[in-house]
């Protein structure tokens, strides 16, 4: 069985073929393109379609979880990874000076994707 936690537009879990999945896991699945800047085993990180500043890049998880606060404590290592990989990135696009990250949960917040991931936006306008 896959997770039950809805990921995706009121599905159960967008890692199984049966139900629709959410434009991330289109992504990781190559069933769209993307510009992608990294990927391991557990995270990709692309470059986000509609960019609301200079450098804006879409740190994400593999495994589908739904936002932040569907997080479960054994998962709590990925946002450490993309924590890490947030430094590694920033280096490498070189803003590691000025740099924002943002997490948006639930569609009041602004979250419009629910496949949890975390923005990191740099120069220019801000999200
Ligand atoms: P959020 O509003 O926090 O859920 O963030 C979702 C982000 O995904 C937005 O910044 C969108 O611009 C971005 N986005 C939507 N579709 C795509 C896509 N096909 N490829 C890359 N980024 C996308």
């Amino acid at each position: 069985m896959g997770d039950q936690r809805g990921c995706g537009q009121g599905t159960k879990d967008c890692s199984r073929e049966k139900i629709s999945k959410t434009i991330f896991q289109k992504i990781i699945d190559r069933e769209l393109p993307a510009e992608i800047v990294y990927e391991d085993e557990e995270i990709i990180c692309i470059k986000d379609k509609f960019p609301q500043a200079k450098v804006h890049l879409l740190l994400i998880t593999k495994k589908c979880i739904p936002s932040i606060h569907d997080l479960e404590e054994s998962e709590y290592p990925l946002m450490v990874k993309i924590l890490k990989m947030v430094k590694v990135l920033a280096k490498k696009f070189e803003i590691e000076d000025n740099y924002r990250i943002v997490i948006n949960r639930g569609s009041g917040a602004g979250q419009t994707i629910f496949h949890l991931h975390v923005h990191l936006l740099a120069g220019g306008a801000h999200k």
